[in-house]
Formats: C-alpha cells, sequence, structure tokens
C-alpha cells in the first residue's frame, strides 16, 4: 500500500530520516514506535505529500505520489496538534471537512451522525470547539479524518495528552474501523499501544531498528515486552554501528583486513607481542 524506498530527510543538513525502506501492507493497524525525535512525524508529512523527501521515493496505493489530488482524498490525517475551528461547532467542523472532502451532501448527514457515535460525541454536537476538553477535542480531530471514509487513517500520536481510560475508547474505536476496511498508520510511544498493532517498526533517530508483530518482535530479542524489545533492538544497532567504525580506518579502509592474524585465525601464527 505504502512503498517507502531509500527516503533520506534532513532539516538545515541534520539527517533526521537515513536511508529509509519500508513497505506497509494495506488493511492492518501499522505501528511507527519511536522516542521523541525519531523522525515519526517527518515520515507522515512526507506520505501526507507535506514534505518531500532529499532523496529516494514514495509511492502511494501502487499508483501515487505523495500529494497527487486523488492520493489525497484516500486518506484520513489526524496531526499531533488539534486544527479545529473553535468558533464552530462540532457539527459545523465535520461538515466544513466532510465538504472539503466532496463527500454527498445527504451522504454527509448520514456519516455525520455515524462518526458522532463512534467517538461518543452525539451529546456534544452543538458545542462549540473552543469550549471543549482536550480529549473531546480530539475525539472530534478523529471524526473529521474519517469523515470522507478513507482507505488510509494516518494518525499522529492520536493519544497525547489523553487519560489513560480515553486512550482505552481510541484503540477500541481504531480497531473497529480496521475490522471495518480502514487501513490504519499510527504513531505513537506508548508501549502498551503499540502493541494493539497489527505490525510495528522501531524508529530511532531516523534509522529503522526491526519490524514485525508485537509477538515476533518479543519472541525475537527473547524478551516479556514491547519495551525490552525495543531496548534490545537499540543495542544491537549501536553496537553493530560500533563495531563497523571501529572496523574501518579514516579513509574506510577496513581494520579487520589489516589486522594481524589472531590466535583464532586461519593463519594460526600467533601475533607479535
Ligand atoms: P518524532 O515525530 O519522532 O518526534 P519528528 O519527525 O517530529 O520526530 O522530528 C525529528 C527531528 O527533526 C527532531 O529532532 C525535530 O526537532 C526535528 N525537526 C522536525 N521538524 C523540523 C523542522 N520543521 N525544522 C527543523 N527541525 C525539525
Amino acid at each position: 500500500m505504502i512503498a517507502i524506498h531509500s527516503v533520506t530527510k534532513s532539516y538545515n543538513n541534520h539527517p533526521v530520516l537515513k536511508n529509509l525502506d519500508l513497505e506497509i501492507p494495506e488493511g492492518i493497524i501499522f505501528g511507527l514506535l519511536g522516542p521523541n525525535g525519531a523522525g515519526k512525524t517527518t515520515l507522515l508529512r512526507l506520505i501526507m505529500g507535506r514534505l518531500r523527501p532529499d532523496a529516494g521515493s514514495i509511492r502511494l496505493f501502487g499508483k501515487y505520489q505523495p500529494g497527487d489530488e486523488e492520493a489525497c482524498f484516500l486518506l484520513g490525517y489526524m496531526p499531533q496538534q488539534a486544527a479545529l475551528y473553535e468558533g464552530l461547532s462540532v457539527e459545523e467542523n465535520i461538515l466544513f471537512f466532510g465538504r472539503l472532502y466532496r463527500v454527498p451532501e445527504q451522504e454527509l448527514r448520514l456519516r455525520l451522525d455515524d462518526v458522532l457515535q463512534r467517538v461518543e460525541l452525539t451529546g456534544k454536537r452543538e458545542a462549540l470547539a473552543g469550549n471543549l476538553s482536550g480529549g473531546q477535542k480530539q475525539r472530534v480531530m478523529l471524526a473529521t479524518a474519517m469523515i470522507h471514509r478513507p482507505r488510509l487513517l494516518i494518525l499522529d500520536e492520536p493519544t497525547a495528552g489523553v487519560d489513560p481510560m480515553l486512550r482505552i475508547s481510541f484503540w477500541n474505536w481504531f480497531e473497529a474501523m480496521a475490522r471495518d476496511g480502514t487501513s490504519i498508520l499510527v504513531t505513537t510511544h506508548h508501549i502498551s499501544e503499540a502493541a494493539r498493532c497489527t505490525e510495528v517498526v522501531f524508529l530511532r533517530e531516523g534509522l529503522l531498528l526491526d519490524r514485525g508483530s508485537p509477538g515476533q518482535l518479543t519472541a525475537r530479542y527473547g524478551v516479556k515486552d514491547l519495551e525490552a524489545a525495543f531496548v534490545q533492538a537499540t543495542y544491537s544497532e549501536t553496537s553493530g554501528r560500533l563495531n563497523n567504525d571501529n572496523d574501518h580506518d579514516n579513509n574506510g579502509n577496513s581494520n579487520r583486513d589489516n589486522q594481524a592474524p589472531g590466535p583464532g585465525s586461519s593463519s594460526g601464527q600467533e601475533p607479535p607481542p
């Protein structure tokens, strides 16, 4: 569904994504898990066509480039920061986004009732967005992102600042949407949330450390939860990089090749004293 090939992105010469290769399949909840600064939002913005990569390519649904008009209609996006018209009611905000995505008026009214019910805001439909709590605003944001029934719903830290009970509700709604056929791409740094994804990638400092289902990742590292798996994946990547650095001199030549053979080497010679 999303094919990311050798994507690199820097801000002011500071690399944020480093030669990233990633295929994201359709029909699942796919999680990007990583600490703040890992490059998750940057990757989402590249997929949405709001940023361009410095190198590499992204293909959506087998035929579109990010930013293509047809692709925009297939995507729903819930950014980290609430982006609502505070002077409009809940209902007016959702209708506004529905019209932006050209949902036919009669259909829009039916969908409005449906999304309000899903995010449990039917009783607040006439409330001004500016008067809502943070959690309620997040729920309206989710409703606006799904009013046009996108093929892929992109959620950037959708539960940031949301209390634990509401967070559980959010994930119940995501799972219900996935069951109804919507693909979901979600970023999080909450391990407990990542465990509810069908598949997860670990991202750190712009590098993809590993990917798999939560069960595969914990089994691969022989640990009991995703947090420990993330730590192990980070450790493996860091020690691999350090070994590589030690193996090369400043000219990129391999120091291993120049090393005097050790006791275990095939020459059988002892190293010089
Ligand atoms: P995440 O979503 O994983 O927290 P981001 O993609 O937001 O990561 O940010 C990755 C890095 O890029 C961070 O160090 C952040 O400060 C930096 N960054 C993000 N956006 C910009 C920008 N517009 N200009 C300069 N640096 C940025």
